[in-house]
């Protein structure tokens, strides 16, 4: 009996399909960049079956990609042939704790579910990410996920306790505890952060919650240069109370507003480049006062042009709508290089420059759009097609620009990837740039979980 048919006989009907239609849209990427096939995808309802998945596979020499949302930007949740495991029906909370502020979700369990169940017991679970409403935990986790609150609470590694996983032996192994201290060796649900499903399938993950502020002060404002944006995030600390820092460039605005419905540019005037700001305060009162000290003080700098204050959760929600549209806006740039790059903050304006420069001079009048999570110099590098450009021919000069930009991350100390990971997309600059003894480590650690290469197999190393 073939390995797939082991795998239809070992698990209930509900659990897997070979329907072609049924598996189509988890075969195409978010940005129709990775178009794969699969001939089984499995959909495991417990940790149980996902054990009973690995030992079919790990017997009959099938390999695995693991998937969450599928809302992945670097190729890790597609699968090229190999069996598909999707967590989506593993989407309970299992406990939630007010005392230890701690919950245990399931791998599937999406990123908004994990965020209502806290909201529920009065606490907040901080990860926040564009695509929260289909992301899962365990994807978040397996990419260590950043978003708009790392600058206050760190990404996904800093949020959780603990994991379980099933390992490619078949063994679970539980990391599920919601101890703060806990030094009896090596942190083992560590190496599942990050890994991208090449380690192991996590099932399910202890998180950590925090007290809800009582007001978040949003605030946009509208600046001359992002060496300005740079000095004003810095005018703009005030204890651990801010909690987010975003820039847009112009186009990244224009492109959001022209193509996305109900999106509008909240100033009369324009402005080369906008930011969007949050702190958590107590009240509104507080948060008014501390939004006004500091526009005032960054306005008699010369740091800002303009400033909107958000006066309700209406105002404050369509504010941050502008900066969540914007990977959605650049959907219609007609083809688009997107470099995910962390610079040290302070040389970031310089970097710019320097990499504007270097990708014009690849594809004359090509359009950079660089956003992002400026707290955490994570910025996304994004290069559009010239106006009117052919797209296939512009994005063939993909490895060329991605080469040139991460030539001067590499001069500036930086990182070639903030918060997506590495996945098929940067798996050769990753071998290519990292220090060889991380690589070497890394390739040991695989090796001695996977030494058959049975998960996520074409993925980070
Ligand atoms: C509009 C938009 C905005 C985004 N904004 C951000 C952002 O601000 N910050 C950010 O960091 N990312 C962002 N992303 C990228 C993406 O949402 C994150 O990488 C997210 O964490 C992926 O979760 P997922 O459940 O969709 O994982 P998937 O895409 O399904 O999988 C991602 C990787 O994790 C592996 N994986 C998934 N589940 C498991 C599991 N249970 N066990 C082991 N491996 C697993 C997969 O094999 C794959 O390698 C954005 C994406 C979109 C489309």
């Amino acid at each position: 009996m073939s390995g797939l048919k082991k795998l239809k006989n070992a698990l209930p009907e509900a659990s897997w399909t070979d329907d072609k239609q049924l598996i189509a849209p988890w075969v195409v990427e978010w940005r129709d960049k990775y178009q794969g096939n699969t001939p089984l995808m499995v959909m495991p309802s417990s940790s149980g079956e996902v054990q009973t998945i690995v030992n079919i596979c790990r017997n009959q020499r099938l390999k695995i990609v693991p998937q969450g949302g599928n809302t992945g930007l670097v190729g890790g949740n597609t699968p090229y042939g190999e069996v598909l495991l999707s967590t989506r029906r593993m989407n309970r909370v299992r406990d939630i704790n007010p005392v230890t502020n701690s919950l245990i979700a399931e791998a599937g369990t999406t990123l908004l579910s994990v965020q209502e169940a806290a909201a529920s017991i009065d606490r907040k679970f901080p990860l926040s990410l564009a695509s929260e409403g289909s992301c899962t935990i365990g994807g978040n986790l397996s990419t260590n996920a950043g978003g708009v609150h790392v600058l206050k609470y760190g990404t996904a590694r800093d949020l959780v306790f603990g994991v379980e996983a099933v390992l490619p032996s078949g063994e679970i192994f539980n990391g599920l505890t919601n101890l703060r201290k806990d030094n009896t060796g090596y942190d083992l649900s560590r190496l599942f952060l990050g890994a991208e499903g090449t380690l192991g399938i996590i099932t399910a993950a202890s998180l950590k919650l925090f007290p809800r502020a009582g007001h978040v002060q949003r605030v946009m404002v509208g600046l001359e240069t992002i060496a300005d944006a740079i000095s004003l995030l810095d005018h703009c600390r005030a204890g651990n109370a801010l909690s987010m820092f975003e820039v847009m460039p112009r186009i990244g605005l224009e492109l959001v507003t022209r193509h996305i419905p109900d999106q509008k540019d909240p100033f009369e005037d324009v402005y080369p480049w906008y930011a969007l700001i949050d702190w958590e305060v107590g009240d509104e009162a507080m948060g008014r006062a501390i939004s006004e000290d500091k526009l005032m003080g960054a306005s008699q700098e010369g740091l800002i042009e303009d400033a909107i204050i958000a006066q309700s959760e209406t105002q404050a929600v369509s504010l941050l709508a502008l900066r969540e549209n914007m990977s959605a806006g650049q959907k219609f740039l007609g083809g688009s290089v997107k470099l995910d790059i962390t610079i040290p903050i302070d040389r970031i304006s310089e970097f710019l420059c320097e990499a504007d420069q270097a990708v014009e001079k690849i594809v004359p009048a090509c359009r950079p759009v660089a956003f992002g999570h400026l707290g955490d110099g994570n910025i996304h590098y994004n290069v559009g097609a010239p106006e009117n450009a052919a797209t296939e021919e512009f994005l063939s000069n993909w490895q060329k620009i991605s080469d040139a930009v991460f030539d001067l991350v590499d001069k500036y100390q930086g990182s070639i990837s903030a918060e997506h990971g590495i996945g098929t997309m940067k798996k050769d600059d990753l071998a290519k740039r990292a220090d060889p003894a991380k690589i070497k480590m890394m390739r040991a650690i695989k090796q001695s979980l996977d030494p058959d290469n049975m998960m996520n197999p074409r993925v980070m190393i």
